[in-house]
């Protein structure tokens, strides 16, 4: 398993830090794992974390842990950087249980 830039910088470069990964907005934000739940220590051991504001993560419909294609879509690109920086899709679904892609 290797590990080459870690996931802070590549969010940051992505979204920004500390801002909203979907609006933008920078005030009042919620950092969110990627993977919650019994993988939620998994997010926060390879840096599979974002920042969403209230609206966007859990105080609206289109909030990411309410809306299932947001979160899909989140959940797949965390997959894929992944695989492009620490193992196989193999060690991914071992880690995470299954996979998303
Ligand atoms: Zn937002
Ligand atoms: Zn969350």
């Amino acid at each position: 398993m290797k590990k080459r830039k870690n996931k802070k910088e590549y969010w940051q470069e992505l979204f920004g830090d500390h801002c909203c990964a979907v609006c933008g907005r920078m005030d009042d934000i919620h950092r969110h794992h990627i993977f919650y739940g019994i993988n939620k220590k998994h997010s926060e051991e390879y840096g599979l974390v974002i920042y969403l504001c209230p609206y966007h993560h859990n105080m609206s419909d289109e909030a990411i842990h309410f809306n299932k294609e947001l979160d899909l879509e989140t959940k797949q690109d965390a997959e894929r950087w992944f695989i492009e920086n620490f193992g196989t899709i193999e060690d991914f679904r071992r880690i995470f249980g299954r996979s998303w892609l």
